[in-house]
């Protein structure tokens, strides 16, 4: 096999799936699974869709096309808000889109109309996080503007947090998102089909809150795929963390000195780095870099330590590992470094069943 790839087992996303619908489902809430971390992968999608999930998020509508030009049937929402340049693509290729633009939604309605269809529409709203969204003081007079237009229907409302600012899903957050709804319900006697309340990051509150109120829908990537509680940086219990590994190839071991000598200048990217003196040390370099991973978002399986990366090669400190010329070095990803992999096309990317069935690396808890 070539190297650097990165090995997807299919069994263990579909695994995550499942645990993550269940939970939702236990408190009446509907699932979108994101598939933009894995650019639209059909053959992930086509995971999710065996798990039992049949509606799909993605910010790029390449990557809806993609999958539904591969056969991939699900309800597609598209969750980046249509650019004015792109608008027949997305009433044709995606279901729902997120919006927070009225004259966005009226080239919507526009286009949407002139095809004889119905493009239906969740405005966001802001709630703290200062990514995009109608301030709430806004959204009625939008939500009256938007029940005019077109071509367009109203299909809900939603927020998206944890993003841009930080800001955590809480409680009163929640419900804020829960009383809007509640307003724009009673206001106009409209059903509204998604209150979408949020991300990953969304995951303690659903797990811990004693009512969902009138939120009935999540948007959900990183944490099926990666295992991980995005807000607390904590694996999720009973998830798999590994179900993404990424391979790279060593191409040099040498025993050198740990401290850079010679007159200091600046490195590839115009930092004047500083290392401490450690003597010296078995010094590997990979056949991978900054062009296909973050290396502050990678970890290697082994006990390893990353030095750093230029555009094309990686330094590990390879400490007491027997490392040699050719071989192949395991490594966890975060989404950062999943992001930019999957986008390489220096990385080589394997879907399998199962590739590690025979290492101990289970479930991250309980
Ligand atoms: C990316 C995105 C999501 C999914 O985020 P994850 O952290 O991968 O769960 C949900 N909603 C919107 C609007 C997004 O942009």
């Amino acid at each position: 096999m070539s190297a650097p790839r990165i090995e997807i087992e299919l069994e263990k996303i579909s695994h995550n799936a499942t645990k993550i619908m269940t939970l939702c489902r236990a408190k009446g809430i509907r699932l979108t699974a994101v598939t933009k971390a894995v650019c639209g992968s059909p053959q992930i999608a086509k995971t999710f869709l065996d798990s039992g999930i049949s509606s799909l998020g993605d910010s790029y509508i390449a990557n809806i096309q993609n999958m539904r030009e591969s056969g991939i049937q699900a309800q597609y929402i598209l969750l980046r808000s249509p650019m004015p340049s792109n608008i027949q693509q997305v009433v044709e290729f995606a279901d729902i889109s997120l919006n927070t633009e009225l004259s966005i939604i009226r080239r919507l309605g526009e286009c949407a109309a002139q095809r004889g269809k119905t493009h239906s529409i969740i405005l966001m709203v802001e709630l703290g996080d200062l990514r995009e969204g109608i301030l709430p003081a806004e959204i009625k007079a939008t939500v009256k503007e938007t029940l005019n237009i077109r071509g367009i229907n109203l299909a809900g409302i939603g927020t998206n947090l944890a993003c841009f600012g930080g800001i955590k899903p809480t409680e009163q957050n929640m419900q804020e998102l829960s009383d809007l709804a509640e307003d724009i319900q009673r206001a106009h006697g409209i059903p509204l089909e998604f209150v979408s309340g949020g991300n990953s990051a969304n995951y303690q509150w659903l797990n811990s809150t004693k009512t969902t109120g009138r939120i009935n829908h999540l948007r959900i990537g990183e944490s099926i795929l990666l295992g991980y509680d995005t807000t607390t940086h904590q694996p999720i219990p009973q998830l798999y963390t590994d179900a993404f590994t990424l391979v790279a190839e060593v191409i040099e071991i040498k025993t050198k000195p740990s401290k850079p000598y010679g007159e200091p200048g600046r490195d590839a990217f115009g930092n004047a780095p500083a290392f401490e003196d450690q003597g010296t040390m078995r010094r590997a370099i990979l056949a991978i870099g900054r062009q296909d991973i973050d290396p502050t978002s990678i970890q290697p399986r082994a006990d390893m330590q990353i030095l750093g990366a230029s555009s094309d090669h990686l330094l590990l400190n390879a400490k007491n590992i027997d490392l040699n010329v050719g071989d192949e070095v395991q490594f966890d990803l975060q989404y950062g470094a999943l992001l930019k992999a999957m986008v390489s096309p220096y990385v080589e990317k394997n879907t399998c069943r199962l590739c590690y069935i025979n290492e101990a690396r289970y479930f991250s808890g309980a």
